[in-house]
């Protein structure tokens, strides 16, 4: 089974580029360079040199001992919550920026939901000088004040999107619609392993980084690069596509997606994408999404904002369907409960996200001889507020 993506930019039967012809040219444009771009040693140099001294990579492979006690197993947390701006999102943004300039772009858009995705383009926009415009629903500019005064603070420009639901998906097509009227000199920063091809492979490339330093630090830990098992959490699906890329063809390793149960697989609020899901088109791409009969998107629910997505990055719609990766979904409840846990066992508080990934160790069978990697995606300080809503602390 192949698991990379082909020349025509499916996994599969997904993916592709779903696009009204106006962003042809685009769309075009990004297919046909950033392969010969990315791949140069220039490129890799500048990329990797930022990553270590701007985002502070190699994260950290930390082996939580008093978690993998408590679950009679040895698990170890690849720490995506200690990069700047605290979380995985950077490493794909500062690609991205990269990206931009060599071809030329001096704007930069991009969409946002919680505001997570937004603050790490604002972040790279900051630091290479680029004018920054961030595309938000209105509903949650409102819903989350803190991140929309970040991107501020950095110097971006967030434009409210007031049709539709007012949230994430009508964020989106605003950023589109800017896309098709700037085409010359407008670049799009693309959040997570979604939209047309080439961004999904584009942005596993980028985040593939957390899988590479994962080989190398399991080695020093064990004298092996291959862990049993990675558990990742899936919103998008961009933390995993790193965490899971460089083990995609190693089928001794068991990959396990997990995702938003909400407040209940069948409660009508959820976000549980690859069992709710039907094949359809999103963003440009063809996938799994939860959408009506007429094919109206379904609005999702999840405590965390960055698995609040109706749909899946076309390689997870791939690897679930084709059995190389087990779904866990998780509800509201237990992502807090597995929040609390790691903090009081291990002293990391953790984003609400990664608490789902951490919540899927009571799902699974885990052999004490057995190693697994949790892709910590994030560092809880934007939950804190949730955490103590749920809490009942405030
Ligand atoms: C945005 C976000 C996610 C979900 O996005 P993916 O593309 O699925 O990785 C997960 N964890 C954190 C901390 C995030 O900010």
């Amino acid at each position: 089974m192949n698991y990379k993506i082909d020349e025509k930019g499916f996994y599969g039967k997904f993916g592709g580029a779903y696009i009204p012809e106006m962003l042809h040219s685009n769309v075009m444009e990004l297919q046909e360079n950033y392969l010969a771009i990315t791949q140069t040693e220039e490129f890799q140099t500048e990329f990797r040199s930022l990553l270590k001294h701007y985002t502070g990579r190699p994260s950290p492979l930390y082996w939580a001992k008093r978690l993998s006690e408590k679950y009679g197993t040895k698990i170890y947390l690849k720490r995506e919550d200690l990069n700047h701006t605290g979380a995985h999102k950077i490493n794909n943004t500062i690609g991205q920026i990269l990206l931009a300039q060599k071809l030329g772009k001096t704007r930069i858009i991009a969409e946002t939901g919680a505001g997570q995705h937004g603050v790490a383009t604002a972040t790279v926009c900051a630091l290479m000088g680029l004018e920054c415009i961030v595309y938000m629903g209105e509903v949650d500019i409102e819903r989350q004040k803190p991140n929309v005064f970040r991107m501020k603070m950095l110097g971006a420009e967030v434009r409210p999107a007031t049709s539709g639901s007012k949230t994430l998906k009508d964020a989106t097509n605003e950023a589109i619609r800017d896309w098709i009227n700037n085409p010359v000199d407008t670049f799009y920063i693309i959040g997570s392993v979604v939209g047309p091809h080439p961004y999904p492979d584009m942005v596993a490339r980028f985040q593939s980084v957390i899988s590479r330093e994962m080989k190398e630090q399991l080695q020093e830990y064990e004298g092996r690069s291959n862990p049993d098992r990675i558990i990742a959490c899936v919103g998008g699906g961009s933390n995993a596509a790193g965490a899971f890329y460089h083990y995609l063809d190693d089928e001794d390793v068991t990959l396990v997606a997990v995702e938003a149960g909400g407040e209940g697989i069948h409660s009508g609020r959820s976000a549980a994408t690859s069992i709710l899901g039907t094949e359809g088109i999103i963003h440009g791409s063809k996938t799994l999404l939860m959408q009506t009969k007429d094919g109206q998107i379904i609005e999702p629910h999840s405590i965390s904002a960055g698995l609040d997505y109706p749909g899946i990055g076309p390689l997870h719609a791939h690897l679930i369907t084709t059995g190389r990766a087990e779904v866990v979904s998780i509800e509201d409840g237990e992502a807090v409960n597995a929040a609390i846990e790691l903090s009081r066992l291990e002293g990391i508080i953790p984003a609400l996200e990664s608490s789902h990934a951490l919540a899927a160790l009571d799902y699974l069978t885990l052999d004490k001889d057995e190693s697994t990697i949790i892709c910590l995606s994030g560092r809880g300080d934007k939950d804190l507020q949730t955490y103590m809503k749920y809490l009942n602390h405030e």
